[in-house]
């Protein structure tokens, strides 16, 4: 007997033979086995399938030691798997790598075993007792959730379109109530940084020990005891996770919730499975015939393109519970004060002046600076020479409480260079501003205030993210400046002031959603303003102040801004209108690379014509001493998928052929961001 074996690198599935003591009628499939791979290799994987073919030609190893009694991955996931491989045009070794915690190692099981006695010793410990401790929903939720079960009888997903702090969380918390009351499973997703200390416990009150929690910074230990938790018979019936949770075994899954479905870190960019998690669990509550309900206060095109058609359901809540009203958005023209040599550092006058007065109130304020590290880079007085990283194509950031030069692509770290190796100069400026140039500043600005600062530098793990918000809550310091980290999943009860430092970067960024992700980041982040009692302020500072989008952006008026844009999507071939498929292709030589990705473009355009665009440059040409070129596939929405996938596969396949392809990579962002 034969055994198809997914193992964790970037292939299908390898045969093995079942040793003879194990040539029993027990179906292996879904099973861990340890396999011998290549010279010196061990391997743990999964059984796919078990057969008799015996493949021809080659040798055949055995397995070495079957690990599971029954199978730990089961048919709903495999046909998961099975769907996520083919959609997002990718191997299955890298799927089961993204679904299962550490590979499922065997040491693993060891501690698992010692963690699973000592929950158990703790939960023999606790009192047993209902928690239910929800609130009663105000009119306007409780008929927003009439219209969610309503829209529910003929529609299997639903928009929850609520501005900030109109109760979103309030109602998925009934309706994961119902939901459980029937004995069906809940998976409730949350984008990464999102998922804090605050929402786990507000949930925690009401669903107790009914509820796991799934997080990728858990360690692999914690994440396998919830993952062995799914497949026993006594699961969690809520988990509350990030995206990789759309993996966990499920049962009987009845709802799933995608709260801030609009946020892009939904998306796996690097490594492969390039999937989204918001659409591939659109794909696993449909396998389960379950319900989907999207949340957010700025839907994704795509999501509100298809309500609007009816084909989701659609719902609102236009007004913050209790009436709150929303923050207002002052516009700050930082052109006009530039010319009038009016601006310190990043800060206006305006916004000085505001922030003074919230100092002087003993509020707190929160500033949004979408670039961490001091400055972008630095560059010589006299000759204008910008250190670069040697592996990537970009300049190095400065960090100056390390002194050190870093970049952002690879890690690469060195130290700021004494002189200029051009011209032996040893002054250099430093050009563009950071979060850790805007505390610097507001150190001079404003005598005696207290900071704290949130981005990937100070917020590296999930420890240090936590720290940062139970400080600022206890008001243990004054002003918060960070990165987009600044804008989730935050209830802060004492902010009245939101900074805007410069909304000019992320509008200008060459990418056709740039407008669409300006609204939806600048949306959250001044709903950071004037939660409980005191109505917030945002200051918004940009060169652009006269523009549609930033009046749309302060007047909250998304629908313009989405009519807006579509249109442009519409004249420019752009989903929703079509789908897009990037082709990448990475070598280490330059010029061998634009030879073949020619010859790719060359046979792509013999089969889908025009459709092809490039091959190109991407903004970052080389990472991590590999270049890179990209081609793009547009597709109309009826076009037929699986051939077009086909015929991709196969001409890579054709192209890996050629004798001097021997080292390239090619690979596919399907939906890409
Ligand atoms: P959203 O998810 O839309 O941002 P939340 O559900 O977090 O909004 O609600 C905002 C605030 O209002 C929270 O502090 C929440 O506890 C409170 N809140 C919302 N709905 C109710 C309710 N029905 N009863 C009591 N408090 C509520
Ligand atoms: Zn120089
Ligand atoms: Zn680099």
């Amino acid at each position: 007997m034969f055994a198809d074996i997914i193992l964790p690198i970037p292939f299908d599935s390898f045969t093995y033979l079942v040793p003879p003591t194990h040539q029993t009628a027990r179906d292996l499939r879904g099973c861990r086995v340890v396999v011998p791979f290549g010279k010196n290799k061990i391997y743990t994987g999964i059984v796919l399938r078990t057969h008799t073919n015996a493949p021809q030609g080659v040798e055949m190893k055995e397995i070495i030691e079957i690990l599971d009694d029954s199978p730990v991955v089961n048919e709903h996931q495999f046909a998961f798997w099975q769907w996520i491989a083919h959609y997002y045009m990718c191997p299955l070794g890298d799927v089961m790598k993204a679904a299962l915690p550490g590979a499922m190692k065997p040491k693993d099981l060891e501690a698992l075993r010692e963690s699973t006695r000592k929950r158990k010793a703790r939960s023999d410990s606790m009192l047993l007792g209902e928690p239910t401790i929800s609130h009663f929903l105000n009119p306007a939720q409780q008929q927003a959730m009439g219209e969610i079960e309503q829209s529910f009888r003929d529609k299997n997903v639903t928009l929850l379109h609520g501005v900030t702090s109109s109760g979103k969380t309030e109602i998925y918390i009934h309706l994961i109530d119902k939901y459980l009351t029937v004995g069906k499973q809940v998976l409730y997703l949350l984008p990464e940084i999102a998922l804090t200390t605050q929402i786990t416990e507000r949930l925690r009150l009401v669903f107790g020990d009914n509820m796991g929690v799934y997080h990728s910074k858990f360690t692999d230990v914690q994440r396998l005891e919830v993952y062995k938790r799914q497949t026993s018979s006594m699961p969690y019936q809520l988990v509350l996770g990030v995206r990789s949770s759309i993996f966990l075994p499920f049962q009987n899954l009845g709802l799933v919730i995608v709260d801030e479905e609009h946020e892009q870190s939904y998306k796996q960019q690097e490594p492969a499975p390039r999937y989204h998690a918001r659409n591939a669990a659109l794909m696993l509550a449909h396998m389960f015939g379950a319900k989907t309900l999207l949340g957010t206060a700025t839907p994704s095109f795509e999501i509100y393109h298809w309500a609007r058609k009816g084909r989701y359901g659609y719902v609102q809540l236009t007004q913050r519970y209790r009436n709150m009203q929303l923050p207002t958005i002052e516009v700050v023209d930082t052109k006009e004060a530039k010319r009038k040599r009016l601006m310190r550092g990043a800060f206006s006058p305006r916004l000085i002046e505001v922030m003074q007065t919230a100092l002087d109130r003993k509020e707190q304020i929160i500033l949004f600076q979408n670039r961490r590290g001091f400055s972008s880079f630095i560059e010589c007085r006299q000759c204008g020479w910008v250190p670069r990283c040697p592996h990537c194509d970009v300049t190095l950031t400065l960090h100056k409480k390390t002194s050190t030069l870093t970049c952002h692509y690879c890690g690469y770290t060195t130290h700021i260079p004494e002189r200029c190796p051009a011209c032996e100069e040893s002054k250099f400026t430093d050009v563009g501003v950071g979060t850790e140039k805007v505390e610097e500043q507001i150190q001079k600005l404003f005598e005696g205030a207290t900071t704290l600062r949130m981005d990937l530098d100070t917020a590296k793990t999930r420890h240090q993210h936590e720290n940062i918000i139970a400080d600022f809550a206890a008001h243990r310091a004054d002003i918060l400046i960070g990165t987009q980290m600044v804008t989730k999943g935050l209830d802060f009860d004492n902010v009245s002031v939101v900074g805007i430092l410069d909304a000019d970067t992320m509008l200008n960024l060459p990418d056709f959603r740039s407008y669409e992700r300006t609204f939806q980041t600048l949306s959250q982040v001044a709903g950071r303003a004037g939660r409980n009692n005191t109505p917030g302020l945002v200051i918004l500072q940009t060169r652009s102040a006269d523009s549609d989008i930033i009046r749309q952006i302060t007047q909250g008026d998304y629908r313009q801004m989405f009519y807006t844009q579509m249109q442009e999507r519409q004249l420019f071939h752009y989903p929703p209108f079509q789908r897009l498929i990037y082709i990448y292709l990475r070598h280490r030589d330059d010029h061998l690379l634009d030879h073949l990705a020619h010859e790719m473009s060359q046979r792509l355009r013999a089969i889908f014509g025009d459709r092809v665009l490039g091959p190109d440059r991407p903004p970052v040409a080389r990472i991590q001493s590999l270049y890179i070129r990209k081609l793009m596939l547009k597709m109309e929405l009826n076009a037929p998928t699986d051939q077009v996938r086909q015929a991709l596969l196969t001409l890579q396949q054709q192209i890996l052929a050629i004798p001097a392809a021997k080292s390239l990579n090619i690979y596919y962002d399907v939906d890409p961001l």
